[in-house]
């Protein structure tokens, strides 16, 4: 897989993780599958969730990136080279913005940042298929995406739109992931599948697009993200862990 028209070519793969609604857990997952990969190749992770930049709280970083030579120079923290809206704009108002505000500030996310070369440089796409999402993936210069759902109905009807979103721009869909799958109880060891199960693997067969994995409800997983400290760094072996080690290795080998 080759970038669609990438003029950057520092970088090799530009690949998008989208989600159709919001706290779905897309960010966590951009996250911790840019760690796994970071621990085998050169990877940035460029929030562009303008509507709620997530990234700063999730690695603990409060300080603004450096101007150098006109060019802003990533934040560096877990072998990752990081840029986010959030770290620029850390007030607390919202933004609002239109599809020509997003096509300018995505151009400047990726001209205007020293990102020097990257094997892998993972995006996280602002929730939804609207204006502002297409005009995103189409001024990515986009190699693929993947789709994160949790399993039940609503949500995955909305990943279909996202699937179509991206066939409409001519992205690969790479796979998807099925985010709050399940989750075993501490105290009785039972499998609760609080939001049904299975779904996301269906719609992917359905679309005849690769499932990547399911990732099981993990309060661990959130206490890490909290405090700035994703899950692939603290707790390496844990098998939460692993499953983003896998859907990082599957996205490896469908991007070569
Ligand atoms: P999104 O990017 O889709 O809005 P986030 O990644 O910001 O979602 O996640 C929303 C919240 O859910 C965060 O507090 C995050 O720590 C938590 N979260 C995400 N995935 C899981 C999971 N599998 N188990 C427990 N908490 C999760």
């Amino acid at each position: 897989l080759k970038s669609n028209n990438n003029e950057n070519k520092e970088i090799k793969n530009i690949i998008a993780v989208a989600s159709c609604k919001g706290g779905v857990g897309k960010s966590t997952i951009a996250l911790n599958v840019a760690c796994e990969l970071a621990k085998k190749y050169k990877v940035g992770l460029l929030d562009l969730d303008i509507y709620g930049p997530s990234l700063p709280t999730m690695i603990g970083n409060l300080s603004q990136p450096q101007f150098k030579d006109n060019k802003l120079i990533p934040i560096e923290k877990y072998g990752i080279k990081f840029m986010s809206f959030g770290f620029i704009n850390n007030e607390n108002s919202p933004t609002i913005w239109r599809g020509p505000m997003v096509a300018r500030m995505t151009k400047q996310f990726f001209d205007n940042v020293s990102w020097g070369e990257l094997d892998y440089l993972i995006i996280d796409l602002p929730p939804g298929t609207g204006d502002a999402q297409l005009t995103l993936a189409q001024s990515s210069k986009l190699s693929g995406s993947i789709i994160i759902s949790t399993p039940q109905d609503i949500a995955l009807i909305d990943a279909r739109k996202g699937i179509n979103m991206f066939h409409k721009v001519g992205v690969p869909v790479l796979g998807i992931v099925e985010n709050m799958s399940y989750f075993i109880c501490e105290t009785c060891n039972t499998r609760h599948e609080i939001f049904s199960n299975g779904g996301a693997k269906k719609e992917a067969s359905k679309f005849n697009t690769p499932f990547l994995g399911e990732i099981p409800l993990d309060k661990n997983l959130r206490i890490h993200s909290d405090e700035g400290q994703p899950v692939c760094i603290t707790e390496p072996d844990s098998s939460i862990s692993k499953i983003y080690l896998s859907i990082a290795e599957n996205i490896n080998t469908n991007s070569k």
